[in-house]
């Protein structure tokens, strides 16, 4: 599996595009679809999906510009953040209008029927339908806003929980060290970094 990371919006979301045999799988296209659009494109690849690791606008708004070249493009996600997509406090006047609810969107439990290579760990606390996208094969985890290197997601938005986010943070130190970390903003990390120096998790 090859990737490309890029920062995306004015909240700078990581935005990842996995590829393999051609096809390309966009994780939080969180703003300018179009240029997403285009890098796949230039690289000869076929879109297969869109996933998400939380439905936040500031992960969600490339959507629509993808959908438009895209039309028939799933988009999986977990089903208790369904109903942020077009809740009017998921948006910021501006950038990050309302999307309004995707068509074709699949429950994200049934992306490994279609993407073998990846162990989907549902990750609530920072929203109640976070999830981290764990690739063993390749030793990456896609954390979201759920892991950040030397920190983590907030939980005081409608629908977070501390409590439930401590349980979704042991899973992920649970993982092998030497798994690569890319958080839905800021640095790239290791879970053997974060287990030694986020005070989160020490
Ligand atoms: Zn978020
Ligand atoms: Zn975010």
């Amino acid at each position: 599996m090859d990737r490309l990371t890029i920062q995306v919006g004015s909240y700078e979301v990581n935005c990842s595009i996995l590829y393999e045999s051609g096809l390309a799988w966009i994780v939080d296209p969180g703003q300018e679809g179009d240029r997403i659009a285009g890098l796949i494109e230039g690289k000869g690849l076929v879109p297969a999906a869109i996933l998400l690791t939380h439905a936040h606008f500031d992960h969600i708004s490339g959507i629509p510009a993808l959908k438009k070249r895209f039309p028939d493009l799933p988009v999986y996600v977990h089903p208790a953040d369904m109903p942020m997509f077009g809740h009017p406090m998921n948006q910021y006047p501006g950038e990050y209008a309302s999307i309004g609810v995707p068509e074709n969107l699949k429950d994200v439990a049934d992306l490994p029927s279609v993407l073998p290579s990846v162990s989907v760990i549902e990750t609530p606390g920072h929203t109640p339908g976070g999830v981290c996208y764990h690739f063993p094969q390749d030793a990456l985890l896609l954390s979201g806003d759920t892991l950040f290197a030397g920190s983590i997601g907030r939980t005081d938005f409608p629908g977070g929980s501390m409590a439930r986010m401590v349980e979704s943070l042991r899973l992920l130190t649970a993982l092998p060290d030497g798994t690569l970390v890319i958080p839905g903003h800021g640095p790239h990390t290791t879970i053997a970094a974060e287990k030694r120096s986020n005070p989160y998790l020490v």
